[in-house]
C-alpha cells in the first residue's frame, strides 16, 4: 500500500514495524457536544483506512482517544451546571450511537483522557527531568520548544521568527503564535471542581499531552500511523511529536495521514462558525446514515469536500438505483439459468478496486471500478445474457466492495417482495424493448400494471414498485 505522509509531503510505500500488522492512533472526539459531520468525515476516512489495511492483509490495532477533559469540556459542563463526567458521558454515548449508524468499525481501544492522568503526569515528569519542561509562576508546567530541535518540522514552520520564551496556555492556537505550550495547567476558579493533584500543583493536563501519554500506553513509543483532520497538524500533532520524542528519545510515528476539511459554502464546517450539521440533524430531515456515509466517503480524503443537502439527495438516488440492480441480480441468481458468468468483468473490477484503495485510499478509482461493473452487468442483464453464476459472481464482487464501503448491502436487497411473475414480465418487456418491439413492450407494461405494479425506467435499469407512483 502507499500513503501520502504529511511529514515528508510524499507518497510512500507502507512498511509496517511488525510484519503484516498496522498500529494506528486516530485522534478522537472532544466530547463537549454532538460531533458534526465534519468530524465524521475524519472518522469515516479513518474507517476507510482501517478497512483498506485489513482488505490488503494487515492486522489492525487502532486506538482512538476520547478527550473528556480540556478547555471546551470544562467550559460547557460548567455552563450546563453539570459535573464534568455526567456532561461528557452523554456525548460519549451519542458518539458511539452515531458511529454505529454510520457503520464506522470500532477501534480496538477507546481510552478516556480522565482515566489516564497518572500516565500523563509520568510523562511530564520525564520531560521535566530531561530539561524540556519548566514551571510557570502559577505552577503550570510548559514544554520549552527551544529544547526540541525538530519543532515545527511537521507543520513546516520557520522557527527563526519565534520569540524565545513566549508561552501559551490555551489548547488551540495558530502557527503564527507557536510558543511554549502547557503540559499541566494550574487550577483556576473557572475549573470549579475539576482538578487532579500533581507534583507541581493542583490542576489538569493540557490537551496535547493526553494523546502522547495514551498512544505510549497502548502502542508504545514508536508506531506506524497517526491520523487526524488537517487542523490537527498544528499545534496538536506538532506538540505530540515534541513531547513524545523528547520523553522517549526515539521516533514517534512513521506515517502521518491527515484528511481535508468538510466545507459549507466554502468555509470549514465547525461549531465556532455555527455552520454545522450533526448526523441527528440530517436524520431528522429524513436522510439515512448510509446516504451520509456515501457523501462523506466519495471524495478522496485529501481533497476538500463541500457539503450540500443536494449531495445527500443524489446519494439517495444512487443507492436506490443499486438496490434495484441487486434485486434484478438476485432474481437471475434464483432462476438458475445458463449464460455469461461475468468472471471477466468481475475480475477486472476487483483488481482496479484494490489498486485504487491501495494507492493512498484513492476512492475515485475504486468507485469508478464499481460503477463500471454495474454498467457492464446491466448491459448483460438488459440483453438477457447474464447467467445465474454471473449474477452470483457480481453479487460476490459487491460483497467484497462492501468490506470497505459498507454501503451497498447487496444481501439486504431481496426480490422476495416482487413476485416472480412480475420479474418475468419485466424481463420480457426488457427483451422486447431491446428488440425495438415497442408494442409488445407496452403490452407487458400494461400486464405489470394490471397486477398492481408500476415501472420506472431509471439510468440503472427499470424498477418496479407496488402501487406507488414514483415521479
Ligand atoms: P475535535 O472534536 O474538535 O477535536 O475534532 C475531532 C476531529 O474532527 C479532528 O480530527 C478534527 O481535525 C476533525 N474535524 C473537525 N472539523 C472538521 C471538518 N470540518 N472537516 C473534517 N474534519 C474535521
Ligand atoms: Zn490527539
Amino acid at each position: 500500500m502507499k500513503f501520502y505522509n504529511t511529514f515528508t509531503r510524499n507518497e510512500e510505500d507502507f512498511i509496517p514495524i511488525k510484519e503484516r500488522k498496522a498500529f494506528l492512533y486516530t485522534c478522537g472526539p472532544t466530547v463537549y457536544n454532538y460531533a458534526h459531520i465534519g468530524n465524521f468525515r475524519a472518522y469515516i476516512f479513518e474507517d476507510l483506512l482501517r478497512r483498506a489495511l485489513k482488505y490488503c492483509g494487515f492486522e489492525v490495532f487502532q486506538v482512538m482517544n476520547l478527550t473528556d477533559i480540556d478547555d471546551k469540556t470544562i467550559k460547557n459542563s460548567a455552563a450546563a451546571g453539570m459535573k464534568l463526567e455526567d456532561y461528557t458521558r452523554k456525548f460519549k454515548d451519542a458518539f458511539f450511537e452515531d458511529i454505529a449508524k454510520l457503520r464506522i468499525e470500532k477501534a480496538e481501544v477507546y481510552p478516556e483522557a480522565t482515566a489516564h492522568i497518572p500516565e500523563m503526569i509520568e510523562m511530564i515528569k520525564r520531560l521535566e527531568e530531561k530539561g524540556c519542561a519548566y514551571r510557570g509562576d502559577d505552577g503550570s508546567v510548559y514544554f520549552s520548544i527551544a529544547k526540541f530541535a525538530n519543532y515545527g518540522k511537521l507543520a513546516r514552520i520557520d522557527m527563526g521568527n519565534q520569540k524565545a520564551g513566549a508561552r501559551i496556555k490555551t489548547d488551540e492556537y495558530s502557527k503564527e503564535n507557536a510558543a511554549d505550550f502547557a503540559l499541566w495547567k494550574a487550577w483556576d476558579e473557572n475549573d470549579g471542581d475539576v482538578y487532579w493533584e500533581s507534583p507541581w500543583c493542583r490542576g489538569r493536563p493540557g490537551w496535547h499531552i493526553e494523546c502522547s501519554a495514551m498512544s505510549m500506553k497502548y502502542l508504545g513509543p514508536t508506531f506506524d500511523i497517526h491520523t487526524g483532520g488537517i487542523d490537527n497538524v498544528f499545534p496538536h500533532h506538532e506538540d505530540e511529536i515534541a513531547q513524545s520524542e523528547s520523553a522517549n528519545d526515539c521516533k514517534f510515528v512513521n506515517y502521518w495521514l491527515h484528511c481535508e476539511h468538510l466545507l459549507v459554502n466554502g468555509q470549514k464546517m465547525s461549531k465556532s462558525l455555527n455552520n454545522f450539521y450533526t448526523l441527528r440533524d440530517l436524520m431528522d430531515k429524513g436522510f439515512h446514515a448510509r446516504e451520509i456515509r456515501w457523501v462523506l466517503i466519495g471524495t478522496h480524503y485529501r481533497k476538500k469536500l463541500n457539503f450540500t443537502i443536494d449531495s445527500c439527495e443524489k446519494a439517495r438516488k444512487i443507492i436506490s438505483g443499486f438496490e434495484n440492480f441487486f434485486k434484478r441480480l438476485k432474481y437471475i441468481e434464483r432462476k438458475k439459468s445458463a449464460g455469461d458468468d461475468a468472471s471477466n468483468i468481475c475480475g477486472e473490477a476487483l483488481r482496479s478496486f484494490k489498486a485504487g484503495i491501495s494507492d493512498d485510499l484513492n476512492v475515485s478509482e475504486s468507485l469508478a471500478a464499481v460503477h463500471h461493473l454495474a454498467r457492464e452487468s446491466n448491459k448483460l442483464l438488459d440483453a438477457g445474457k447474464l447467467g445465474s453464476s454471473g449474477a452470483k459472481n457480481i453479487l460476490d464482487a459487491f460483497r467484497d466492495f462492501d468490506k470497505i464501503f459498507d454501503i451497498f448491502d447487496s444481501d439486504a436487497a431481496s426480490h422476495d417482495e416482487i413476485p416472480d411473475k412480475i420479474m418475468e414480465l419485466m424481463d420480457k418487456r426488457q427483451t422486447a424493448r431491446i428488440a425495438k418491439e415497442f408494442s409488445l413492450a407496452d403490452h407487458m407494461r400494461e400486464q405489470i400494471q394490471s397486477e398492481g405494479w408500476l415501472i420506472d425506467d431509471t439510468p440503472q435499469g427499470p424498477m418496479v414498485f407496488k402501487g406507488l407512483n414514483i415521479q
